[in-house]
Parts: C-alpha cells; sequence; structure tokens
C-alpha cells in the first residue's frame, strides 16, 4: 500500500573525514532513522519520505555546490539536507556554499533548528545553519555531529512536508483551506505552548548513542572517537515505540504504509554484514565433506613430497658421471614400497614412473635413449643395456626429497576456501593431515507462513484460496545445492500462537531462520511483531528499494549464551522469496561459514542485453539467463514475466540483472537498450551460447 504522494530526500554529507573513509559515516543511518520515524507519524497517509540520494564528500565548496545543483535542477528533490561545515573551522563552508544557490532564504525553518538546539545547550550559539529554496526544492544544513543534526531535524520535519509541497509548486489555497489549526493537526505539531513535551523527546537517544559534544561542536562534521567502527545501529527502539504492528491492537489500528524506511540493497547489505556474528572454529576430517569450508587456520606440511627420490620416467637409474657405454643392470626399481640394492658407479638399474631410486643413483636415462646390450639365453630378462645419452646432469629426470613440499612448507594459508576441484583436497592429503581447522557451516531452518499454504505434493485439487508452497521447496534446494545442511520447519499458519512455537522450536536447532510470507502489510503479517514482540529481536530492516522483494525483513533475535541468530524473513511471493534468498540470505551464509569481504556477495560480470528492458522506479534484480557467445563475451535473454508471484521468472534463470532504478539513470532513460551493457549477478552455471 503505497502512499499517494512520496517526498524525495537527498542526504549530503559533508565531511573531509567521513569522505576519506566512508565506515566512518554516521550521518546518514541517523538521519534515515529520523526520516523513518517521521513517516510512521504520519497521519493522513497523504505523503511519505523517501530518501533518493545520499553522498559522502569533503568540505568542498565546488563539490557541495555541484551537487545540490544536480539534485536540485537535474533530480528535482523535494528536500536536500545537509550535515557538516556549518562551525566556524576554516574548512566549514557549506552555509556559504548553500547560500550562493539560494532562489529563497527560509529564515523561520534556522530560527526553529536553533530555538530548539539552544533548549538543550547554549552552544548552539556557535551553530550557522542556512535554509531556503531552490527551485522545487526545500535545502537544510544541519551541523555534523550526528547528535546534533537528529536533534535539529526533528525539530523541523514535521512541518517540511508543507514546505515541500508548496516550493514544488502545490497550490496554497488548497493548502492553507481548513486554517493553521488544521495545518497543526495534519503535521503532527502541537502550538507553541506545548512544546516542552518535544524538547524531552529530542532526548531520546533512540540508540544512535552519540559521543559527539552535544548539538553544535564545532560543526565541521568530523566523528570524534576514531577507529572508524561504531556498534550497529537498531532500527527499533528496544523497550520503547516498536514499529511493528501491535497483535493485540485492532485491526483499523494498523500501519496503513510501513513504518520501515526503504533503504538500498547496498545499505542492506551493510547491515546484515555488520549484524551477523562471528563464525565458530570446529575441526574436520580431510574428506569429500570438506568442500565449501574455509579454512580456520594455516596448514604446513607434515611430510616433504615426494618423501624419497623417484624417478620422473621409465629407464634406468645411474650415477650421472657415467656416460655412453654398455652397464649391468644389477637391480630394479618398481614404484612400490621395499628394499633397494644400492648402485655403483659402472652399473645400471631399471627403473619404473615414481619409483625411489637406488641409494648411490644420481640420475635417470629415459628408456627412450637406451637399447638392449645383452639378454638370458631364453630372452625373457635384460642383462646388459648400452646407455645412448651423454652428458647426464645430476638430478637428471628425478624429484628430489621435497621438491614439490617440504616439511614445514605453508601449505594453505588461513582463509582458503576448500573446493570441489580436488586441489586443497589433495593437497592436505598429500601430506597426511587428517584434521584441520575450520569455520563451521550454519545450519539453515526454512519455514513458510501463511494459511493459505498447503504441501506443494498435497494430493488432490485446490480449494479455493490455497496455494501449493513453492518457496521451502526451492530453498530447501538451493540452500543444499549450495553446501549448506538445510532442515525443513514446515508451514506455519498465520496465528501468533502457532509462529511464535515454531519459531521457538527452530532456534533451538538451526543457526538461521528463513521465513517466507507474511512481512506485508496485511493483518495477518505477523512476522515482523512476532520477532520485535515475543522474541525481544531486532528489525535492521524491513523494506529495502528493489523490485522483486521491497518488504524484505532481516532481524536478529538473541537466544542464550548471548548469541544472536538472524532470521530473514523473505516475501511471499516465489520470485521474491528467491531473489532476496540469492541477494541477502546467500552472503549471510558465507559470512557466517567464514567468508570475508567481496567474496561473501554473489561474482559479478558485465553482460550484454539481447532486448530492450523496461525500468521501473525501483532497483530492479531482472531474472535472466545469461550465456558466454562465440567471442567469449556474455549475453543475457530475459526468462520473461517478471512479475514477483511469477516463480516462472526463475525458471533456467543463471543471473540476475542488475537494473538500475529510474530515479538513478541521470539522462532519464527509461529503458535499457538491446546491445548495452548491464551487470549481472551470477547465481547458476554459465552455458555455452547455442547458435
Ligand atoms: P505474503 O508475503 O504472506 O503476503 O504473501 C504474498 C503472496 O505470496 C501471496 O499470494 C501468498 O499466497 C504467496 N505465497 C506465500 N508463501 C508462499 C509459498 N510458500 N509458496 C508459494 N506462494 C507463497
Ligand atoms: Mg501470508
Amino acid at each position: 500500500m503505497s502512499a499517494t504522494k512520496e517526498l524525495t530526500v537527498g542526504l549530503l554529507i559533508v565531511s573531509d573525514t567521513a569522505a576519506a573513509d566512508h565506515a566512518t559515516d554516521r550521518a546518514i543511518d541517523t538521519l534515515t532513522a529520523v526520516i523513518a520515524e517521521a513517516n510512521a507519524q504520519i497521519h493522513n497517509n497523504a505523503y511519505e519520505w523517501l530518501v533518493e540520494e545520499r553522498r559522502i564528500i569533503p568540505d568542498d565548496t565546488e563539490k557541495i555546490q555541484e551537487k545540490i545543483k544536480d539534485w536540485c535542477d537535474n533530480k528535482a528533490l523535494s528536500l536536500i539536507l545537509t550535515t557538516g561545515g556549518t562551525g566556524f573551522a576554516k574548512r566549514d563552508v557549506t552555509p556559504e556554499a548553500v547560500s550562493e544557490l539560494l532562489d529563497k532564504t527560509a529564515s523561520g525553518l534556522v530560527h526553529g533548528m536553533l530555538a530548539a538546539s539552544l533548549k538543550i545547550t547554549p552552544f548552539a550559539i556557535m551553530s550557522r545553519p542556512v535554509a531556503g529554496v531552490r527551485g522545487d526544492t526545500v535545502i537544510v544544513t544541519l551541523p555534523g555531529s550526528p547528535k546534533g543534526a537528529k536533534e535539529n531535524l526533528e525539530s523541523i520535519i514535521k512541518l517540511l512536508p508543507h514546505a515541500c509541497i508548496q516550493a514544488a509548486g502545490g497550490d496554497s489555497r488548497v493548502l492553507h483551506s481548513g486554517g493553521i489549526k488544521k495545518l497543526e493537526k495534519e503535521a503532527g505539531v502541537a502550538p507553541p505552548s506545548g512544546a516542552h513535551d518535544h524538547h524531552s523527546h529530542l532526548h531520546e537517544s533512540g540508540g544512535l548513542a552519540s559521543d559527539d559534544a552535544v548539538g553544535m561542536t564545532s560543526g565541521c562534521g568530523h566523528h570524534h572517537g576514531g577507529g572508524g567502527h561504531h556498534a550497529p545501529t537498531p532500527r527499533t527502539q528496544q523497550g520503547g515505540e516498536l514499529k511493528s504492528n501491535d497483535l493485540t491492537g485492532d485491526v483499523a489500528r494498523r500501519h496503513r504504509s510501513s513504518p520501515y524506511p526503504m533503504i538500498s540493497v547496498k545499505e542492506a547489505h551493510k547491515l546484515v554484514v555488520e549484524n551477523i556474528t562471528a563464525p565458530e572454529i570446529v575441526k574436520r576430517k580431510v574428506d569429500a565433506n570438506l568442500v565449501g569450508y574455509i579454512l580456520a587456520e594455516e596448514v604446513r606440511a607434515k611430510e616433504s613430497v615426494p618423501a624419497f627420490r623417484a624417478s620422473i620416467v621409465d629407464g634406468y637409474a645411474i650415477v650421472h658421471t657415467d656416460g655412453v657405454g654398455i652397464y649391468p643392470v644389477v637391480g630394479v626399481s618398481h614404484a612400490a614400497p621395499g628394499e633397494i640394492k644400492p648402485l655403483e658407479a659402472g652399473q645400471i638399474a631399471r627403473i619404473t614412473t615414481g619409483a625411489p631410486l637406488p641409494p648411490g643413483a644420481t640420475a635417470v636415462v629415459m628408456v627412450e635413449d637406451t637399447r638392449i646390450a645383452k639378454t638370458t639365453d631364453d630372452g625373457t630378462e635384460e642383462l646388459e643395456i648400452e646407455i645412448l645419452a651423454s652428458g647426464l646432469t645430476e638430478l637428471e629426470n628425478v624429484r628430489e626429497v621435497g621438491s614439490d613440499m617440504k616439511t614445514g612448507d605453508l601449505l594453505l594459508s588461513k582463509g582458503a576456501e576448500i573446493t570441489a576441484v580436488g586441489g586443497e583436497i589433495g593437497l592436505l592429503a598429500s601430506v597426511g593431515i587428517v584434521e584441520v581447522g575450520v569455520y563451521r557451516k550454519p545450519v539453515v531452518g526454512v519455514l513458510s507462513t501463511g494459511d493459505e499454504i498447503v504441501q506443494h505434493d498435497r494430493a488432490g485439487d485446490l480449494s479455493i484460496g490455497e496455494v501449493r508452497d513453492s518457496n521451502r521447496p526451492t530453498l530447501l534446494a538451493a540452500i543444499t545445492a549450495r553446501g549448506f545442511e538445510a532442515v525443513d520447519l514446515g508451514i506455519a499458519k498465520d496465528q501468533p500462537g502457532t509462529l511464535e512455537d515454531v519459531l521457538k522450536e527452530a532456534l533451538s536447532k538451526v543457526d538461521v531462520i528463513i521465513t517466507t510470507g507474511g512481512v506485508s502489510m496485511g493483518e495477518k503479517d505477523l512476522l515482523k511483531p512476532t520477532i520485535e514482540r515475543t522474541f525481544n529481536g531486532t528489525i535492521h530492516f524491513g523494506r529495502v528499494a528493489m523490485k522483486p522483494g521491497k518488504p524484505t525483513t532481516f532481524a536478529t533475535i538473541p537466544t542464550e549464551g548471548n548469541i544472536s541468530r538472524p532470521i530473514f524473513s523473505l516475501p511471499g511471493n516465489p520470485a521474491s522469496a528467491t531473489v532476496t534468498f540469492h541477494l541477502f540470505v546467500l552472503p549471510a551464509l558465507r559470512q557466517l561459514s567464514g567468508f570475508i569481504g567481496e567474496d561473501i556477495h554473489l561474482a559479478k560480470a558485465l553482460v550484454t542485453v539481447e532486448e530492450d528492458l523496461v525500468l521501473d522506479p525501483r532497483p530492479e534484480y531482472h531474472r535472466a539467463a545469461i550465456r558466454i557467445d562465440k567471442s567469449g563475451g556474455l549475453v543475457a535473454r530475459s526468462t520473461g514475466g517478471q512479475r514477483s508471484s511469477r516463480i516462472g521468472s526463475m525458471e533456467a534463470a543463471n543471473a540476475l540483472l542488475c537494473l538500475p532504478g529510474l530515479s538513478e539513470v541521470g539522462d532519464k532513460r527509461t529503458r535499457i537498450p538491446r546491445g548495452d551493457k548491464v551487470e549481472a549477478l551470477i547465481i547458476g552455471e554459465l552455458k555455452v551460447l547455442d547458435v
């Protein structure tokens, strides 16, 4: 259920520090949370904030102005919020950079922010915010400290929709038709005498605890505390107001638009990465079941390979200083264990590939470089052999002890992946390593939810309203195929008690829970409330700007021993469930198994599209079959209708084409023309194009 009007927002973070290392930025999370809270409180559902642009740039006038012009003049965003650069430091230039671009100033907004901040700290007087309008866009500069930015934004955000609608050309007579009282009611603000309540609200940290000085610091947007590492920011406020619907409340009181902030896929990935616990280390035997594990320790060779001087060819072992001539054959060495007679200069011994050299021998002559000189009378045994090769070098055709691998050599580094191709397993086996320390792979439970869902193989026709469960078999197969143990958790009815019981049981059995269904806006959509209210879980995100998969939800539930278990509540629509499994769950499973960095994500490639692809307002993960063409390039063919309910869109798909959302396409293209290249995430095996 979408709101009637979306007010688009750009967040421009101006900070030298954050621009140099994006991980140090907290302003984006902070502002996104304030905006989400504002969305949750919008009364008449007439509009909704939608953060469309986020950028981190250094304290640089030109860069600030360039972004603001683009966002106002080309993108026509409803609101731009800048943070940082509002203090007195030399590098603080944001207000000046913004002022030059304004068509109108909005001193009321500035007063509002200053008045609110002054109630918190006299240092507010050190702030130099500006606000105003350029084109259709309202622009406000906020201080650099996340706490200050939050307090300032909270003090004006309820009034901003009105300003934005008017700035964008909304009819002011219509806007003002009910008088100021009506406007106040719609904005959810009280007249000034009630402002005191609001003040105390400003002090709620909402989990965004900050060590920054209150409000306006020197304002350069640099974050104190260093290290760039901060605790994950919960998206919900424990013990405070929960975002999910209260299940004991009336249906009519449920949210009519999602109270969860719409975040980008990139932000969602970041939240998953931050909230997955460190992998556990276990011992595993070296055998075929080791495939897919990541080594948690470096492994060194316990033995040398070869363990003895071995011949590389079939031929005759010899002392290399002996040259061309006829030699008696004094022994035979086969590739088999056992005693071997020593050899002296002037003697040779027959030897096979891989067999140990007789003590005393220093080279091997290939059988091709020899001729029989004398045999036994019955002709069955060689007595003398003529060596035809001259100039033998020491160890010619010999693998010296430890020449492949010496005892103590590094065999595999910590973090190495054991693959099915055999390389790593063979290496470990070759030096007698029987057990290694690896990261434990998570056990994954899959639960379907919905009163309408029936077992896929239930005999007989469906009654009206029944739907066969296609998500569970699909996900169980995908998990197993990726080398993880999957546990079938069955189907849970849309009843709070049932869901609670099933999840409780699941939490004791599996490391990661995947549910499908029950995360939309319906009153039977119980996942979010159950996670938050029954299990005291934290919902890290509940809405992602993507198609399909918008209501994808990721939460963690605290369990015994201070372990938090991830739960992915995927949308019920089959294509959405499968796409979001690959996009979000798989990287989490890989991270839990010890993969790090980019390795947790699906591999990406550039592919040429074979047909025009129409763009959606949201970034789309378009199911496609990609193949390798004659020239070695990759070509992509859409799997057809991409409706999220159509599981057929996954049939034969081995890639998800990453199509930009309409708003991200600078030149206002509405389609990707055939022949253009797009990024594709690889989810299956590549095949060759059949022409
Ligand atoms: P929900 O997210 O529960 O609102 O479900 C969205 C849509 O997906 C509904 O049409 C459901 O019937 C359908 N759906 C939910 N779960 C499954 C499933 N396990 N298999 C097939 N379709 C499902
Ligand atoms: Mg449902």
